[in-house]
């Protein structure tokens, strides 16, 4: 049975409760975790309200040395961590190992940070007697990261390594579904060195331990990664308290291809933009709106590449050319997937490639890669976040169209524009509705760019210098009395 760290401790739940891990694949049971109380979430609060004086105080360079240490460990268990991340998630082995390295590249990121954070220095206008002014970065106190299942490490790297470097210590909550990798890797990092209680981890329900987690008066900043509607209820709870809340949620990011588009390189990155972690990225490549006149070709290629993608358990390997798709993570994300499918279908659309649960897997989420055409632009398929492999394909006149029904979307996380054409690019960028543009490019989050969304897709950015910022507060500082 899995358990949970607080102050450098590997405990269970007071309760003795515990939660089955299922594998999406095979729906049998990986393992299981404890069920934290809310007593469970009071103590590793308390935990990292205790290490806080000291972390907050240690040498930014030994934070950045023993979130190094704790890298070296968790590169030596890859093969391991990513095997237990796929059997709990159910992304084929390659993508598990993919999101491993990018957990590693943004710790390192924010250890080769930890030295480099500074303040300023500010003349003072004199009329007061001499004095001049600082700008103080201070860490906050207690952080709560709290995690969704489509990328469990690197969505909780993006929130432990801005906010450890700065200063601050932390209490993780994994989705109740993925905990397993997750708690692997804060053990590592906690063995190679971490003072007992920076860094804990808590594993329940969201309604029950995210919801006490986030009211929980010692908690002042609340990091979150989910659903649009989950990150409402976020809000509502931390709102009266005035904590520091950032809430990277779904998205439905378009992708536009141009009439001069490299058509080969628009099929290779729409692919991996919708198929990736079998579609369920809050970047995915949600919507297409391609130029009539490139359309058929478009359509045609990307065909021949959806062809290739073969649902099958993760941890067994595909024969080239065929490309793994693992199943969804649960069984209620398919009936979603389909529900929101078949209200399209219902209405005129129509399917161009798959649709259907694939033949002979009684067991398991899995589910055809789809592409639709003919999709009405109200429809839930375009509406609202997939979070699968479905992908509506829209034929448009020009730039002008392209960019009035990509925004025509509650999300604006995301968005890509396949062209040369310097205006069009220029247009794009200047108005999508999104916090991320990639022209020419897969649908990917960088660490060294600040990335999160507008409108319904949240606010605040994880990734980048920029992240920091939401991990510390300024404070102003004047010095008088100079001569
Ligand atoms: P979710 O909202 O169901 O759960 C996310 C986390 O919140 C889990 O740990 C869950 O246990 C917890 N939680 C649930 N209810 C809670 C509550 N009332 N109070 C506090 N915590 C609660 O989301 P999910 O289904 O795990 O993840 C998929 C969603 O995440 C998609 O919408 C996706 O687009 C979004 N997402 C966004 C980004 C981004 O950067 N914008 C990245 C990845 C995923």
């Amino acid at each position: 049975m899995g358990r949970m760290l607080v102050a450098g401790e590997w405990v269970d739940s007071q309760s003795r409760a515990e939660m089955p891990v299922t594998n999406p694949a095979t729906e049998e049971v990986v393992d299981t975790v404890p069920q934290a109380t809310p007593e469970d979430v009071d103590r590793a609060v308390a935990a990292a309200k205790a290490a806080f004086a000291d972390w907050s105080r240690t040498d930014p360079e030994e934070r950045a040395d023993l979130l190094r240490k704790g890298v070296e460990r968790v590169r030596a268990c890859r093969e391991e961590v990513a095997d237990l991340l796929t059997r709990e998630q159910g992304k084929p082995t390659h993508e598990a190992l993919a999101e491993l390295n990018h957990l590693l590249h943004g710790l390192e990121y924010y250890a080769d940070l930890a030295s480099k954070l500074r303040g300023s220095y500010v003349p003072l206008p004199s009329h007061l007697g001499s004095s001049f002014g600082l700008v103080v970065r201070r860490p906050l106190g207690v952080v709560a990261a709290i995690v969704p299942w489509n990328y469990p490490l690197t969505l909780m790297g993006t929130k432990i390594g801005p906010a450890l470097i700065a200063g601050n210590t932390v209490v993780v909550k994994p989705a109740s579904t993925t905990p397993l990798a997750a708690t692997r890797v804060v053990g590592l990092l906690q063995e190679a060195g971490l003072p007992p209680g920076v860094l804990n981890v808590v594993t329940g329900p969201g309604r029950v331990v995210g919801e006490y987690l986030v009211a929980h008066p010692d908690v002042v900043r609340v990091a979150f990664t989910g659903e649009t509607a989950t990150g409402r209820r976020v809000m509502e709870i931390a709102g009266p308290a005035f904590k520091r809340v950032t809430l990277e949620l779904g998205g439905s990011d378009p992708v536009i291809v141009c009439s001069d588009a490299d058509l080969e390189a628009a099929v290779r990155g729409v692919l991996v933009g919708r198929y990736w972690n079998c579609g369920q990225s809050c970047l995915a490549a949600k919507r297409v709106y391609v130029f009539e006149d490139v359309y058929d070709a478009f359509l045609g290629k990307l065909l021949e590449g959806v062809s290739r993608y073969e649902p099958g358990e993760g941890w067994v390997k595909a024969q080239r050319p065929r490309i793994r798709l693992g199943p969804l993570h649960t069984a209620r994300q398919r009936a979603e997937v389909l529900e929101q499918m078949q209200e399209a279908l219902a209405r005129g659309a129509r399917v161009a490639y798959g649709g259907r649960i694939p033949d002979g897997r009684p067991r398991g989420h899995f589910l055809e890669p789809t592409v639709l055409v003919d999709v009405p632009h109200d429809s839930r398929v375009v509406q609202e976040e997939v979070f699968g492999p479905v992908l509506p394909v829209f034929r448009v006149r020009d730039i002008d169209e392209a960019i009035r029904l990509a925004n025509d979307s509650p999300y604006g996380l995301g968005s890509s524009i396949w062209t040369f054409n310097v205006r069009w690019i220029h247009k794009a960028i200047q108005e999508l509705q999104a916090g991320m543009t990639w022209v020419n490019q897969v649908h990917y989050g960088y660490d060294e760019l600040p990335f999160g969304g507008t409108k319904q897709s949240g606010f605040g950015k994880e990734h980048g210098v920029e992240a920091v910022d939401y991990y510390v507060e300024l404070k102003s500082v004047v010095v008088g009395g100079l001569a």
